[in-house]
């Protein structure tokens, strides 16, 4: 969702910032561009609606050999996707430029109170609202520019990410963020950047993380100064961020989505290393050793999430109450933010989320701290708000995650749930310690299994070309493979646009069941656990209406074979740890069903990657 480059230095700014713009594509936007202090002093701005190269070949001939520049990919809150909407926004004078990433939720007051003062707008954005603001108060109160940035956002309430250039000055960028992501990279003589640090990874590997309420003066052949709202500096804290290159690319496959679905024997292995012991079978997680006394006092759990990783915490619950005996609650993040929930200082909040920038997850965290709870974050992104705003936690180290529909993220956070219920129900003395073992062991073997898995591959794409036209699918799954169902369900409508809805295979009777008829495939996950009978029960009372049944089976079963519809097979593994086996199909399914469709598998209509609004 939305994205910020940009470069001071001795370079050209523009290609630096158009590649950045590039890496940053896969997050899903709507307009691009950017703005460069020219030879003479003067901003030369160049956007347009449409894709990075759509501004590309606006910026053809264009003399733009500038070595100062910010850049944007804009996801539109306020105002639809024109020109005139997209980023950078000219100041009325047109002494300053700025970008904007998230929602300045109080623009109307200050929008009327310029128009009042004799401001007009070019734009519908609540962005192009704070460069005037910011215009406004340097000019009333004859102050530099950074002072003005930051009398103007203590007006404001909302979340942003902003960079601002100034005409006459081919030397300086003013940062600052408020819950929205913003990295410095530091380089020799010159500073780079943008909202997420990977996209200038090409060029740096030495990053500053802004935090919420801070101002950076980026000003080339100067030390880098950072802030607070109210003029008092804050410590440069310069952190490493390793990052290969090739993570960022597709690797020979036709989309990143296929390659992370390919990548997940790899990334279990990261996720994995050095946590599993595998000649002791011994589970280390240090977030949580350190820790011992909140888990072990723990109340309640809570999980916070958004999407799939609320579909992971599903599975977190499961694990939790089997294996550690402590009451779980599972919460979009969204309805626990504004529903006055009851949080206890004993409580243990675990924050889900791929990008660690979820908006609605991020203000969840708050309250819980707010109310004295522990706070444990589940993330991928490394140095992301929501790592840096819990007590503690476990990274899911499965590498960048490009394509929009989250395929590895959920195997990993999923894994990470798994060594948790083991720890903490070793810990409180909950679980049998054979069984601890056993599946420590599932755990190491999980790749190979994943790998016999993804063998399915040949299968599920011929079995992708008898529905892809279909128009409605249901999933349904049991016990610890019904929030897999959800995620093969959501999987399809995200990137296929078709209808598909999931639910606990028992549910059926209680209404959706209305639905069947032959025109409703119904997929079901039906491996061999301790409710596949009633799982079968559930498929013959489909099959007697008429309903077509497609079912993802254990190695071998035989019953199924004959009376499903369709069987994708896959490798079995301890119960606990199934639904990331038997997500793998699913997850091919529904790619294979959206390239038939001839859709963008990466980039899907209407969807952000991370999502940092609300
Ligand atoms: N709210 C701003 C707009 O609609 C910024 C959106 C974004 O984060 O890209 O222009």
């Amino acid at each position: 969702m939305c994205g910020i480059v940009g470069y001071v230095g001795e370079r050209q700014a523009r290609p630096i910032i158009i590649k950045g713009l590039h890496r940053l594509e896969y997050r899903g936007y709507d307009s691009a561009g950017v703005a460069l202090v020219g030879k003479g002093g003067q901003i030369d701005l160049y956007k347009c609606k449409g894709k990075v190269d759509d501004l590309e070949h606006f910026l053809e001939g264009k003399d733009t050999t500038s070595t100062i520049g910010i850049g944007h990919t804009r996801w539109a809150t306020h105002g639809e996707p024109n020109d005139a909407n997209a980023h950078p926004h000219f100041s009325q004078s047109g002494r300053l430029a700025l970008i904007h990433n998230g929602i300045i939720e109080n623009f109307r007051v200050l929008k009327d109170a310029l128009i009042s003062h004799g401001f007009s707008f070019r734009s519908s954005t609540d962005s192009e609202v704070l460069v005037n603001l910011i215009e406004y108060i340097q000019d009333t109160n004859e102050c530099t520019l950074e002072e003005a940035v930051r009398i103007a956002l203590q007006q404001v309430v909302g979340a942003y990410a902003i960079a601002v250039i100034e005409r006459g000055n081919a030397r300086r960028i003013i940062a600052a963020r408020q819950s929205s992501p913003m990295a410095i990279g530091i380089g020799e003589g010159e500073y780079f950047l943008s909202s997420d640090a990977a996209s200038i990874i090409d060029y740096t590997q030495e990053f500053v993380y802004l935090n919420d309420g801070e101002v950076a003066v980026i000003e080339k052949g100067k030390p880098l100064q950072i802030k607070n709202l109210f003029g008092e500096a804050s410590k440069v804290d310069i952190q490493k961020l390793e990052m290969s290159i090739s993570q960022l690319e597709k690797g020979g496959y036709p989309h990143f989505m296929l390659k992370e679905i390919h990548e997940q024997p790899d990334t279990i292995v990261d996720c994995i290393r050095g946590r599993v012991n595998p000649e002791t079978r011994e589970i280390i997680l240090s977030g949580v050793l350190d820790n011992k006394d909140k888990f072990l006092k723990a109340g309640r759990i809570i999980f916070v999430a958004c999407g799939t990783s609320w579909h992971a915490s599903l599975i977190g619950e499961h694990l939790i109450e089997n294996l550690c005996r402590i009451p779980v609650e599972v919460e979009y993040a969204s309805e626990f933010r504004y529903r006055n929930p009851i949080i206890r200082p004993d409580d243990v909040v675990i924050a889900v989320s791929q990008s660690g920038e979820t908006a609605d997850t991020l203000a969840a965290i708050e309250i819980a701290k707010r109310c004295g709870a522990f706070v444990y974050g589940i993330c991928n992104v490394i140095g992301s708000s929501i790592a840096r705003a819990t007590d503690s936690g476990t990274y899911i180290h499965v590498g960048p995650e490009i394509g929009v529909a989250s395929t590895k993220a959920f195997t990993g956070q999923v894994t990470v749930m798994a060594m948790l219920a083991l720890v903490i129900g070793k810990l409180r003395g909950t679980i049998d310690m054979d069984y601890y073992h056993q599946v420590a062991g599932a755990l190491l073997e999980l790749p190979e299994t994943i790998r016999k898995a993804l063998e399915s591959a040949p299968a599920v794409e011929k079995l992708a070309s008898i529905f892809t036209y279909a128009h409605n699918f249901i999933y349904l799954g049991r016990g610890y493979n019904y929030p897999t169902a959800l995620e093969g369900a959501l999987k399809l409508k995200e990137i296929s646009y078709i209808h598909a809805e999931g639910l606990p295979a028992a549910e059926m009777k209680h209404g959706p069941i209305a639905l069947i008829d032959a025109e409703m495939p119904t997929v079901v996950i039906a491996t061999l656990d301790h409710t596949y009978e009633k799982t079968v029960s559930n498929i013959e009372e489909i099959k007697a209406r008429g309903g077509k049944i497609i079912a993802v089976i254990s190695e071998g079963d035989t019953q199924l074979r004959k009376r499903a519809d369709f069987c994708l097979e896959v490798p079995s593994t301890a119960e606990c740890l199934m639904p990331i086996v038997s997500i793998i199909p699913l997850q091919l399914l529904a790619y294979y069903i959206a390239t038939n469709k001839g859709r963008n598998v990466d980039q899907p209509r209407n969807l952000a990657k991370s999502v940092t609004v609300e």
